[in-house]
């Protein structure tokens, strides 16, 4: 099983499962069960959720996926800007608790920056971890300018990811915010790596997977997984798509697709700004 150690310690899964938009519905509900149940099977333990996404159905979806099956999965939970104060934050957390089902969340994200201090959201966070209610935590969405600046709030160096767009269509951060990452060993966590569905309508990426004999799915997942540090979160909404994106770990790249994939996405030349 691909692993990535998170911060160079705990090993997680190198391919998880992304939740955003399920659990929103009670026709879809059962494929979507299924689906995480059939990620679970392969492997794809981690899960990532948030209080926003169906204001907590999605956190409900995953706690009746994961029942009587706690003990196999690593689960991320985020906490809303809005939420992220000193009392706010232990808050959403217990109510995530709830919503999962479970009595301690894995990792435990501020999900955007908003108005509240850094600081004051981190110590929220040491106060759960104290209690045994998160195991880690770090942050999302987050710049480098933002980045640099929480790891120096007082319990920021403590951050082990920042959760962020990265997909071969959204290369942005590999200029500085990667490196930087890098460099303090706070681990990245790419989501929509499938760029929501877009890139795999795109004739040329279609025309690569092809000739590669996998799927476009498998192809841009495949290119991020080939960094051995990037945590990767596609969310399947059908055992169908959670199969064929969990087929992405077993794929090796050869130099010419990588470089065919720099040509039709080229790496960033500045700062994302
Ligand atoms: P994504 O994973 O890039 O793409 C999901 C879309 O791709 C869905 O429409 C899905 O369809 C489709 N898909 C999945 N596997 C497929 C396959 N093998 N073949 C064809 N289509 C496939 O988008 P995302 O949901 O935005 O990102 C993933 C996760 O990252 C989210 O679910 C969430 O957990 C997290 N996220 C975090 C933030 C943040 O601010 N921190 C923001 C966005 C997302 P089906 O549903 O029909 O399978």
């Amino acid at each position: 099983m691909r692993t990535v150690a998170l911060s160079g310690a705990v090993k997680v899964p190198a391919l998880g499962m992304g939740t955003w938009m399920m659990g929103d519905s009670r026709f879809s509900r059962a494929a979507e069960l299924a689906a995480l149940r059939e990620g679970i099977d392969l492997g794809l333990t981690l899960i990532d959720t948030a209080e926003m996404y169906g204001n907590g159905r999605s956190e409900q979806l995953v706690g009746e996926a994961i029942a009587g099956r706690r003990s196999e999965v690593f689960l991320v939970s985020k906490v809303l800007p809005s939420n992220a104060s000193r009392r706010g934050t232990v808050a959403a957390c217990e109510q995530s608790l709830k919503n999962l089902n479970t009595d301690c969340i894995d990792l435990y994200l501020l999900h955007w920056r908003g108005s509240v201090p850094f600081a004051e959201t981190l110590e929220a966070f040491a106060r759960l971890q104290r209690a045994g209610k998160i195991k880690h935590y770090g942050v999302s969405n987050l710049d480098l300018a933002d980045m640099r600046e929480c790891w120096h709030a007082a319990g920021g160096n403590a951050i082990v990811t920042n959760q962020v767009l990265y997909n071969l269509s959204r290369r942005g951060m590999e200029f500085d915010l990667l490196p930087w990452l890098r460099e303090q060993k706070i681990t990245t966590m790419a989501y929509s790596p499938l760029e929501q569905a877009r890139l795999l309508d795109n004739a040329d990426l279609k025309a690569v997977a092809k000739r590669a004999g996998i799927s476009p799915a498998q192809l841009a997942l495949a290119w991020l997984l080939r960094s051995d540090d990037v945590i990767v979160i596609p969310k399947g909404g059908s055992a169908m798509h959670v199969r064929d994106n969990a087929g992405a770990r077993d794929v090796v790249l050869s130099a010419d697709v990588e470089a065919e994939l720099d040509r039709l996405y080229p790496p960033p030349v500045r700062a994302d700004r």
